[in-house]
């Protein structure tokens, strides 16, 4: 941390000396984007070959790409309560999915909590937020009342992306608002607006695409353009994931025409795993979304800041939880060690200033299923096993062979430190959004176990 800081006064004098004198204008601008249910193997640059993705896959290139990063949640929410704390959700009770509608006026992300918003203003930035909440309906739960100066999205998990299938509100602020456009180029025009609007000045974006979660829609010309894939289902989430990387391309030639680029810190993961019902392809990763397996966790995650970090591939662990933290860094506000967030600030590490792993261990817990990974190996309790299993992710990405017997001490040790870490997490304060609505938690067929709730 003392060496990291120690570069601020580097960049802020080359930042005065290309844009003026405003000691505001030494921060870097933050644009924070985050896909949903995307699935690990559908980039490009992740292997992916049926989608073109060239806009991700030049953030990628330019940028920091962590080969092992994850998401705290295998589901919409509980990550998205992690990422904008900080902490592992299960430490304020938000494991679970919150429920739609008003019946869950009582359910979102504590108010306890500071979200990175509210952070962020604190240190003199322009806040917005872009696309899908999903932590909480009820008005003191709203982004406009958790930091956001700006809000265009909507509250829940899921929503149509045609006009003539919306029955939720889109909301502008705390008002609700007619919206006719595809909502993937809604949010892109509405975050290239935010830029223009706020490029004389730090600004914060989050841009949570809801991209490419359920319902399964794409436009026609996508339609066309994907026709030579037979399954509707995954034509239709080709062009779905088109959109949200042309819409992404547009975000950063917005950020380039202000002026901005060099100094704007852009941030890319999905929420979790992709789940089968939106015809996505985890890769070589085993199970989805809603499962603590790879395929539920382990999540594309890029760092792009042309001004501050090279070019690399970083193969620690690193987690959704750690980006607060660096994001607080790169502004010149460190988060106090007193605040004992779980989230580690990466930037020493990018940087060479720091050696090592970021984690000692990373963990997981989501009801029934658990993980925890420490160095190479993992030890999980997923859907589709009885008990836990042990497997080296050095050679094993895809978990098929399980060393529980083999390495009885490497087990001891994983399943002692989840225990001594399950002690410190409070009980979940709602249950599963499925058992909210009386909805039956069993999938079929592949996604055996798979909660195929469509508003997750
Ligand atoms: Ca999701």
């Amino acid at each position: 941390m003392k060496r990291l800081l120690s570069l601020v006064p580097l960049f802020v004098a080359a930042i005065v000396s290309h844009n003026g004198t405003k000691a505001a204008e030494s921060q870097p601008n933050i644009v924070l984007i985050v896909a949903d249910d995307l699935g690990y193997g559908d980039l490009g640059y992740l292997g992916g070959k049926d989608v073109p993705t060239p806009n991700v896959d030049k953030l990628a290139a330019d940028g920091v790409r962590f080969t092992s990063g994850y998401v705290s949640g295998p589901y919409c929410s509980p990550t998205r309560a992690g990422l904008l704390t900080g902490k592992y959700q299960q430490r304020f009770g938000h494991e679970f999915n919150p429920g739609q509608g008003p019946n869950s006026a009582d359910i979102g992300l504590s108010v306890n909590e500071a979200t990175l918003a509210n952070r962020l203003k604190s240190a003199g930035y322009t806040t917005g937020l872009v696309g899908k909440w999903h932590l909480g309906n009820a008005e003191k739960f709203r982004p406009p009342q958790r930091g956001y100066d700006e809000f265009f999205g909507f509250l829940g998990g899921a929503h149509p992306y045609f006009i003539e299938d919306r029955q939720a509100p889109i909301y502008r602020g705390n008002e609700e608002v007619k919206e006719s456009e595809y909502l993937t180029d809604a949010f892109t025009r509405e975050a290239v607006s935010f830029i223009d609007r706020h490029k004389e000045k730090p600004f914060f974006l989050q841009l949570t695409y809801n991209a490419v979660h359920t319902p399964m829609h794409a436009k026609p010309e996508h339609k066309k353009q994907f026709a030579s894939i037979a399954d509707e289902t995954r034509r239709n989430y080709a062009g779905m994931l088109f959109a949200m990387d042309e819409g992404i391309g547009k975000v950063v030639d917005a950020l380039q025409k202000a002026g901005v680029r060099e100094n704007t810190l852009i941030a890319f993961i999905s929420d979790n795993g992709g789940p089968p019902v939106n015809g996505s392809s985890n890769g070589s990763l085993r199970g989805f979304k809603a499962t603590t397996w790879e395929g539920g966790v382990r999540v594309p995650f890029i760092l792009n800041w042309p001004g501050q970090l090279q070019a690399a591939e970083y193969h620690q662990p690193v987690i959704q939880l750690d980006l607060l933290p660096t994001i607080l860094a790169a502004v010149g506000k460190p988060v106090a060690a007193e605040e004992k967030l779980d989230g580690v600030n990466l930037l020493p590490f990018l940087k060479g200033d720091a050696t090592g792993a970021p984690h000692e261990s990373l963990f997981w817990r989501f009801g029934q299923q658990t993980a925890i990974r420490q160095g190479d190996w993992k030890l999980v309790k997923a859907n589709g096993i009885d008990q836990p299993a042990l497997f080296n992710l050095k050679d094993d990405i895809g978990e098929q062979h399980d060393k529980s017997a083999s390495e009885p001490e490497v087990f001891a040790k994983l399943q002692k430190t989840w225990d001594e870490w399950n002690a410190t997490l409070v009980e979940p304060a709602w249950k599963p959004a499925a058992q909210q609505h009386g909805a039956k938690g069993k999938g079929k067929g592949k996604g055996k176990g798979q909660n195929k709730n469509k508003n997750l």
